[in-house]
């Protein structure tokens, strides 16, 4: 079930590439090398190009799988599941690398991004695909153990108060795309297209010269509703149309929760692409935008500047940072969208 509505999403974003080389350019397909892996509960693929390839992408495969090893929340081999045990653990450099970047997130976005989450989105069933409706009762006694301020970290130490656990669900993916990028670069690769499950880095721009083509999903359906054409960045987007579920003709939203609530978000975005130079800033600020909602998202935007985004709204418009606007182009089926671009 998650990993059919998994493949719906990654389907997208592969057609979207194929569509692209096809009709964009003159991609010498010979040169492209492509890998797909499963990892970190979803589908990933890496294309590269050029001489070398091919070793290149095996090397960005292992990293993102051996990050995986350390970072699931589900394998009882992992650091962030030693971590979650409670205590004060000792972990390698990179996931006190990681679980710093999403403390300083938390902090950044007031909380909005909250890396102690875990036992909310177990209770509502986002770990195992096994969906229930926790009562009141239950979300605040859960609730009782979220704080990113709860978690404290020294050099590769990290403490954890019982109860209190991680979820790197929000980062992981876009860390480790930041990470692959890194390895792609050092074999040599200069062009390259890292989707690991909707997690997007162009490196380079495509090998023809052009930039890339990348679709944003319509959240009502299953095209696009628009393109962006861009080079070396991240793109990543966070949306309402991912792992929903309904009990009693109810729809319960979707895998992204408000801290303050304990509930599956439920405000005026459907979805948030977020566009900057690293993964893993992506990943942190799309969750985030999407908690804030509209409002709070651009009023964010203008507090800090440091990426540029696409919200597409219950209203069904677009709102769009005036950095990426003209790189960003309504699809054919979407030429009555409205787009309104926010000014800084
Ligand atoms: P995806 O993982 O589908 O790409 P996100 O990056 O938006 O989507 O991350 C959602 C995941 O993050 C959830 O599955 C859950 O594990 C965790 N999560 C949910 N709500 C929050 C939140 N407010 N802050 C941090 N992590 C969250
Ligand atoms: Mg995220």
């Amino acid at each position: 079930m998650l990993m059919r509505r998994k493949i719906s999403i990654i389907l997208a974003a592969v057609c979207m590439a194929a569509f692209c080389s096809c009709s964009f350019g003159d991609t010498n397909e010979e040169t492209a090398q492509k890998t797909e892996f499963f990892a970190m509960d979803t589908y990933m693929s890496v294309t590269a190009y050029g001489e070398g390839a091919q070793k290149a992408l095996e090397l960005a495969k292992d990293e993102v799988e051996r990050l995986d090893k350390l970072w699931s929340v589900t394998d009882e081999n992992s650091e962030v599941y030693a971590v979650n045990g409670g205590g004060e653990v000792s972990v390698s450099g990179e996931t006190a690398q990681l679980i710093s970047f999403m403390l300083d997130m938390a902090k950044r976005t007031g909380g909005a991004l909250e890396p102690t989450l875990y036992p909310v989105v177990k209770a509502w069933g986002f770990t195992n695909g096994e969906n229930r409706v926790p009562s009141g009762d239950e979300i605040q006694s859960l609730l009782k153990n979220v704080g990113y301020e709860k978690v404290s970290i020294s050099g590769n130490t990290v403490t954890l108060p019982d109860g209190v656990m991680l979820d790197t669900g929000a980062v992981g993916k876009g860390y480790a795309s930041d990470k692959a990028t890194q390895v792609l670069k050092e074999n040599g690769v200069g062009s390259a297209l890292i989707d690991l499950g909707g997690n997007i880095v162009l490196v380079g721009s495509k090998p023809d010269g052009n930039e890339w083509k990348i679709g944003v999903r319509d959240p009502d359906g299953d095209g696009v509703v628009g393109i962006i054409s861009a080079s070396d960045c991240a793109i990543v987007t966070s949306g309402a149309y991912e792992r929903n579920f309904t009990v009693d003709g109810t729809v319960y939203g979707h895998h992204i929760i408000d801290p303050k609530s304990g509930r599956p978000v439920d405000n005026d975005i459907l979805s948030v692409t977020v566009i900057a130079s690293k993964g893993r800033l992506c990943d942190a600020l799309s969750t985030a935008l999407f908690v804030m909602g509209k409002d709070g998202a651009v009023a964010h935007w203008r507090d800090h500047r440091d990426f540029e985004m696409i919200m597409l709204c219950k209203n069904g418009q677009a709102y769009v940072t005036e950095g990426i606007a003209n790189r960003f182009e309504a699809d054919e089926e979407h030429s009555e969208m409205k787009i309104n671009v926010i000014e800084g």
